[in-house]
């Protein structure tokens, strides 16, 4: 996805923009609030990190005028320090769509963009994730192809989820080997046999199998219904 990232802090801009782009995302950055504004009015991004305390127009008057000004729909993940109850009401009250007290962790930051997106996409359905005729539940981890149900392995399940989560993104082999088998490294073929199952047991009644091989680089979980992330 494409993240605006809307942060004065320079070594905290730079690990949130290096982050990101190396987990395949896209980030710009805007060091103030007048050109954060006007990056976000006038381009467009799938989501936006905002610090609250930014010098030439603070971070709430900025969600307020994205919001009733510019009418943008973006959703907003609020990054600072100001940790009262009352500092996150009133970044709700402006118009911010979720809310995380620094010092963070990266991958949370990653991990609530990814939420706050795939909602915007209308790709989460009572929590179950929707391609087209591909529905994952990942608290019951029931699969289901056209409706019909399909048996997965745990680590087949798991590849699936994880490519789901961002859809249209390459996820390269190493990054999907550490994800399910963490430090036991697996045999050279495993992954590759595991995503051959996966994409037989995905095919349609045309044939069709969202799961795609990018060669030399990795997988991704292919489909139309998701923007390119
Ligand atoms: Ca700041």
């Amino acid at each position: 996805m494409r993240v605006l990232i809307i942060e004065d802090d320079f070594d905290i801009a730079g690990n949130l923009c290096d982050f990101l782009e190396n987990r395949g995302h896209a980030a710009d950055l805007a060091s103030d609030g007048v050109n954060g504004l006007h990056m976000a009015v006038s381009r467009e991004f799938d989501a936006v990190v905002l610090d609250l305390g930014l010098p030439g127009m603070d971070g709430l008057s900025l969600c307020r005028k994205l919001r009733r000004e510019a009418r943008r729909d973006v959703p907003i993940l609020v990054l600072t320090a100001r940790d009262t109850l009352d500092d996150k009401l009133a970044a709700f009250a402006s118009g911010a769509d979720d809310y995380l007290v620094k010092p963070f962790a990266l991958r949370e930051v990653e991990a609530r963009l990814n939420a706050l997106f795939a909602r915007r996409c209308g790709r989460v359905i009572d929590n179950r994730l929707v391609f087209g005729c591909v529905e994952f539940d990942p608290v019951s981890m029931l699969v289901a192809v056209e409706g019909r149900p399909v048996r997965l392995s745990r680590k087949c399940l798991r590849l699936l989820e994880t490519l789901m989560r961002v859809p249209n993104r390459v996820h390269s082999r190493g990054e999907l080997e550490s994800t399910v088998w963490g430090d036991e490294q697996p045999m050279s073929d495993t992954l590759r046999s595991h995503m051959h199952i996966l994409r037989r047991a995905l095919t349609d009644s045309r044939g069709h199998s969202p799961i795609e091989t990018v060669h030399g680089i990795g997988y991704r979980f292919s489909h139309s219904d998701a923007r390119p992330a």
